[in-house]
């Protein structure tokens, strides 16, 4: 009768385990099959992602952002302003000293900060992804740039002129300009016209062009308008107001006339060597 009980007992608990298997399996069929449902009512309830939204802002907080903008500030590219390659009243009597120290020293000066600032702003507009001023950054990055990289070649194509003597070019250069302006003089009033001509503030340009393989005289407005892709500048002047009322007053034509005066040459041709390797 015992061995009988304990029998039956065996019995009963191998059934319970069968039923308990079966019930395990039934249920995790149920939770596979109902889990795309499961997912999509809970995914309901939350707030969708906006296109364009940037996740790695949502993830970061105001200090970590301003954090990571500071670091990019201190890996990108400091822009510096030059060094004059000679004293400010090296110049005179065609460019006076002081529109020379207030031009290097305050206005292309705030080029270069210019430059520097829109720089850091773009970095942070690609940390945060809020390219709410992209229009007007991209402008101040073409105008600074411009103007930085204009001002820079100025200061060095001139040079002190203490004999007061007009230079003209020689070698390489002066035969390119001869092939593509008929000769110096016809360069040079082409030049001049252009700079006196042009409207409002602006710059004059004798570039090398290499994918045309010739000389080009441009006449730019602001740093950045009016230019041809791919020149390269060679000799600039600077037309803007600041550059020369101290002394010439509305009398840019006078300017024009003394800044010849103070061409370095060596400087343009070494330019053009560089520009034609
Ligand atoms: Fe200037």
């Amino acid at each position: 009768m015992q061995a009988r009980l304990v029998a039956d007992q065996k019995i009963e608990d191998k059934n319970f385990a069968i039923i308990l298997a079966i019930f395990t399996i039934i249920f995790a069929i149920l939770i596979a099959a109902t889990e795309p449902f499961l997912s999509a009512a809970w995914g309901a309830g939350k707030k969708p992602i906006q296109q364009g939204q940037n996740l790695k802002l949502v993830n970061n907080s105001p200090e970590e952002t301003k954090k990571r903008s500071r670091e990019m500030k201190q890996e990108s590219t400091k822009y510096e302003l030059p060094a004059l390659p000679y004293d400010y009243n090296e110049l005179e009597p065609y460019y006076d000293q002081e529109t020379l120290r207030l031009h290097h020293d305050k206005h292309h000066a705030a080029y270069v900060k210019e430059l520097n600032l829109t720089e850091e702003k773009l970095a942070e507009a690609r940390n945060t992804g809020d390219y709410a001023l992209i229009r007007h950054l991209e402008r101040t990055l073409a105008f600074n740039g411009s103007g930085h990289i204009l001002h820079s070649i100025f200061w060095t194509n001139m040079a002190p002129n203490p004999e007061g003597r007009l230079r003209t070019p020689s070698g390489a250069l002066a035969d390119q300009i001869t092939r593509d302006f008929g000769s110096f003089e016809a360069f040079k009033k082409q030049f001049s016209a252009a700079a006196i001509s042009v409207e409002g503030s602006g710059w004059t340009i004798l570039g090398w062009m290499p994918e045309f393989g010739k000389l080009l005289v441009l006449e730019v407005e602001n740093h950045q308008n009016q230019t041809l892709w791919g020149i390269k500048p060679l000799l600039v002047v600077d037309v803007w107001e600041h550059a020369y009322y101290l002394r010439y007053q509305n009398r840019r034509a006078e300017w024009i006339e003394n800044w010849w005066y103070l061409v370095n040459w060596d400087d343009v041709a070494k330019r053009f060597e560089q520009a034609r390797r």
